[in-house]
């Protein structure tokens, strides 16, 4: 039997990349035979310079298999195939994030980073307006929608039960979904996952997320401020701990984490996706991009040590400010990098 494998990679499209992917039937007995662990997938090339990734006369671009997920969409034997983009030289390509995450998840292994990231993203009409709003003006303010349940207050709901359930099949580590305080707009939670499955699994359920709403004739967004006025952008809050922070006695480092994280905010800010001055206004649950704190409970800061952290002393930090467009390969390694490097 031929097995359908899906080859997803991140391209090169500015300022935010975008996800591709194209299907490679595997039905050589030889490799079928072989198929047990990552490696044992072949490596496959494409056209770089449709997508920003090479100019026309050095178009190849090599896509070295990274992760494979059984496939809920087709179901049965067939698989996604999570890629690295490489040059055909060997190295990693100039867009892939991926492959200094390793470095980096490498380098402070004995730290056991743990990351839990929440996805924020709208779901549009194919006319660019979201879910819920109507073709002409706005619906009601916001305030019913977050969490909601009924008519009034809720649209695309199957596409995210949809999308929950994929996930799930897939093996990815998603721990929970939630209606967001705009119309049209929703969360998903992967983890917590180390630093390169949670970067890993997050992009495919990215994909997932645009392949199921293809089906319903329903546009998916990660833009940061995708309506702009008195209405809730879209993050990702990136919730981190490592090991340290998780035992006992651990709050110490939570706080040496905040002001680590803090001496660096402008290295980080610059990584947290495009618009990110449009979504960190000061408002809607949001600190200014421009200034930096922590604080416990507090959805107005720039980082948040959660209630129940400052109860039990140990546990993990969430930080507020990537947008829902960014690279979890970037922001995952920068926090790795920034809190670890500061650790005695
Ligand atoms: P919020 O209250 O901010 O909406 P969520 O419940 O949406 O929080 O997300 C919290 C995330 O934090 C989840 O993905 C969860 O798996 C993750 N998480 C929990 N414990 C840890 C930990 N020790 N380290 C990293 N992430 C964690
Ligand atoms: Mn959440
Ligand atoms: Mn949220
Ligand atoms: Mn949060």
């Amino acid at each position: 039997m031929a097995i359908k494998a899906e080859y997803i990679w991140i391209d090169g499209t500015e300022p935010t990349p975008q996800l591709r992917s194209k299907t490679k039937i595997l039905d050589e007995p030889s490799t079928l035979e072989r198929l047990v662990g990552i490696n044992d997938y072949p490596i496959w090339g494409f056209d770089g310079s449709s997508t920003n990734q090479a100019t026309g006369d050095k178009s190849d671009c090599v896509l070295k298999p990274v992760r494979a997920f059984p496939d809920p969409i087709r179901g049965g034997d067939h698989v996604l195939v999570m890629c690295e983009v490489m040059l055909v030289d060997g190295k990693a390509h100039p867009t892939n994030t991926r492959a200094a995450a390793a470095r980096t998840a490498k380098k402070y292994k004995k730290h056991e980073s743990l990351f839990g990231i929440e996805q924020e993203y709208t779901m549009l009409k194919p006319n660019g307006n979201p879910l819920g709003f109507p073709d002409d003006g706005f619906p009601a303010p916001q305030g019913p929608y977050y969490c909601g349940v009924g008519e009034t207050a809720i649209t695309g709901r199957q596409i995210a039960e949809d999308h929950m359930d994929a996930c799930l099949h897939a093996g990815i580590g998603i721990s929970g979904i939630n209606a967001e305080v705009m119309p049209g707009q929703w969360e998903f939670q992967v983890g917590p996952r180390g630093l390169l499955e949670v970067a890993d699994e997050l992009w495919v359920a990215r994909w997932l997320l645009h392949r199921i709403a293809e089906d319903y004739g329903v546009v998916i967004s990660i833009d940061a401020k995708p309506v702009k006025g008195d209405w809730n952008g879209a993050g990702a809050h990136t919730n981190f701990s490592t090991v340290e922070m998780r035992e006992d006695g651990g709050y110490k480092y939570i706080e040496a984490a905040c002001k680590a994280i803090g001496a660096k905010a402008d290295l980080h800010i610059k990584n947290y996706g495009a618009g990110v001055e449009d979504r960190l206004t000061g408002a809607h649950e949001t600190q200014r991009h421009d200034q930096f704190s922590y604080g416990v409970s507090d959805r107005g800061a720039s980082i948040r040590i959660p209630w129940q952290v400052s109860v039990d002393k140990k546990g993990y930090l969430e930080d507020r400010r990537p947008n829902g467009n960014m690279d979890p390969y970037v922001v995952a390694r920068l926090m790795t990098d920034t809190v670890c490097s500061a650790m005695k």
